[in-house]
């Protein structure tokens, strides 16, 4: 059994865990605000090319 983790900050993800597509693929986070850090993150490495 693994224990479902934050994509973001890596904490531990409760019976409601956000879900956010980024890249294509599924993660889940813990709050909305990891969940837009991802995407920012996401964002900001397209850009780069
Ligand atoms: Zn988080």
């Amino acid at each position: 059994m693994t224990t479902q983790t934050c994509a973001a900050c890596d904490c531990e993800l409760d019976a409601n865990p956000i879900k956010v597509k980024i890249g294509g693929k599924t993660v889940e986070v813990c709050c909305e605000e990891c969940a837009q850090k991802l995407k920012e993150a996401h964002a900001s490495a397209q850009e780069q090319g």
